[in-house]
């Protein structure tokens, strides 16, 4: 079985702390995936072990610098004995990281989170680690809006993508028919459970036929009108 060691770089490790809980948690007690945590500023030098400086050009806040970033990038790689390495770097800027990406890094062996703070990181980064063999380097954002830093986006991304590591899900036909998990982009259709009546709202009747196909069809109708709102809500 794939086992999947993750390494998260940020300046606040102890942003992490929620990998420890529910099925995560579990997956990591069960051995199918392995999480360290490393905090950029053991590689910072200089009494103050500052991260950031004044940006080259002019304008507001701080980049985060290139040499501590180097340093335990460098250190994570030369840990973790691995064919490939995917390097992830967290940015508003980046590509919008979707199920399919999500179901692309499920394959992968191991996986680096470069959690930026600041403006972010200097761009040589990413310019650098893209000719390194062996590595590839993905920025991701997890949406059009700007967070403080990457950690909350890497805990996004770690939890989409280690659900899907097959144990890790109690019931992996949970899988099955989820929101963006089918070819066509299409989300799922509503959910019930008991009471039949909550508050005089009656669950559709044809989930109580016990009629298998007829669930069926309800369901994708349901499915694609869904998917036809949202799509009109964000023109997409
Ligand atoms: N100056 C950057 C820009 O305008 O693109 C924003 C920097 S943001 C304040 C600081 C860090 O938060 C980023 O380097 C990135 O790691 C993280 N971040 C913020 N928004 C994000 C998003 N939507 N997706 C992924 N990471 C994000």
């Amino acid at each position: 079985m794939n086992k999947l060691r993750c390494d998260a770089i940020s300046i606040f490790p102890e942003y992490f702390a929620p990998l420890q809980l529910s099925l995560i948690g579990k997956a990591i007690e069960n051995g199918l995936v392995d999480i360290k945590v490393h905090d950029l500023r053991d590689q910072a030098t200089g009494v103050h072990k500052s991260v950031d400086d004044t940006p080259y050009g002019g304008g507001a806040g701080m980049v985060m610098s290139p040499e501590p970033w180097g340093s335990a990038i460098d250190q994570v790689l030369g840990e973790v004995d691995s064919p490939t390495h995917d390097l992830i770097i967290l940015t508003p800027a980046g590509e919008k990281f979707s199920q399919k990406i999500a179901e692309e890094l499920s394959q992968s062996h191991h996986m680096i989170f470069a959690c930026g703070r600041y403006e972010g990181i200097d761009q040589r980064i990413t310019d650098y680690y893209r000719l390194i063999p062996g590595v590839r380097v993905r920025e991701l954002s997890i949406g059009d809006y700007v967070l403080n830093g990457g950690e909350v986006a890497t805990l996004t991304i770690l939890e989409a993508v280690i659900r899907l590591i097959p144990g890790v899900l109690g019931n992996p036909d949970s899988l099955v028919e989820e929101s963006h998990s089918m070819d066509e982009d299409i989300v799922e259709y509503p959910n019930y459970t008991k009471p039949a009546n909550w508050r005089g709202l009656e669950v559709p009747e044809v989930l109580l036929s016990g009629n298998h196909a007829l669930i069926k069809r309800w369901r994708l109708e349901q499915a694609q009108e869904r998917t036809r709102i949202l799509g009109e809500r964000t023109g997409e």
